[in-house]
């Protein structure tokens, strides 16, 4: 299991592209491109900090996401949770329109 472990903290701190939308991640912090750890499970709705609840993120995905979790496909199986997020994601961006991202909108703007 620590060898498991060391590899998925590895693969995290090495990985050049969001596990979601696959746009390449910079290191540069305040940025929607930037790195960030995101839980697979959301730790509100029972996910653990673990290798294998952890991805490599860009804030934007992390931020649309939110703790999005589709319970029809507990208990977890990685690849499947996966999919299903991207498939959300990719639905919450049509809606917003590809050209813009709502991280963007100030709070105040109606
Ligand atoms: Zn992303």
């Amino acid at each position: 299991m620590g060898e498991v472990k060391s590899f998925c903290t590895k693969a995290l701190s090495a990985a050049k592209l969001c596990t979601y939308c696959g746009r390449r991640l910079s290191v540069f912090g305040g940025r929607f491109d930037t790195k960030v750890k995101d839980f697979i499970v959301p730790l509100s709705k029972g996910g653990e900090d673990t290798p294998e609840n952890t991805v490599a993120s860009c804030k934007e995905c992390q931020f649309l996401k939110g703790d999005y979790l589709n319970y029809a496909l507990l208990p977890m199986s990685r690849t499947r949770l996966l999919g299903d997020i991207r498939r959300y994601l990719a639905e919450i961006r049509q809606l917003v329109g590809s050209r813009s991202s709502i991280v963007d909108l100030p709070s105040s703007r109606r």
